[in-house]
């Protein structure tokens, strides 16, 4: 938990938001500036900063997070039509928030 971050905030129950999904390890919520008619973030509960940050021992976490986009597209309802999976990393690669998060965009 990092005071500072604002997804930690979001975890952390501080900053109000609906979670479509959430389990002992991560959680799934909106954007807030969405970029397609689905946009959602897949975030793990635990504060790494960047994919950069992720250690052989987060194997389990990494397999989570793309499993539950999956899942989540077929609630959705946009498996069929397709989606993206996206890690921005750092900020050349367009990260903004310094907490791990994909992002599962579809909908089109
Ligand atoms: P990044 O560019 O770091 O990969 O993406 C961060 C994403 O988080 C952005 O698409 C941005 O719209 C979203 N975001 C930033 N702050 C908040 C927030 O307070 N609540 C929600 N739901 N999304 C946020
Ligand atoms: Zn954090």
């Amino acid at each position: 938990m990092e005071k500072s971050c604002t997804f930690c905030q979001i975890i952390g129950g501080e900053k109000p938001t609906e979670f479509l999904y959430q389990d002992e390890s991560l959680v799934v919520f909106k954007d807030i500036r969405p970029h397609a008619p689905v946009h959602l973030l897949i975030v793990p509960k635990r504060h790494i900063r960047s994919l950069n940050d992720l250690k052989d021992e987060d194997k389990e976490i990494v397999a989570e997070m793309i499993l539950r986009a999956q899942k989540i597209a077929k609630e959705q309802k946009i498996s069929d039509s397709g989606y993206k999976i996206l890690f921005n990393v750092e900020r050349g690669g367009g990260q903004v928030i310094f907490h791990l998060h994909m992002h599962l965009l579809g909908g089109w």
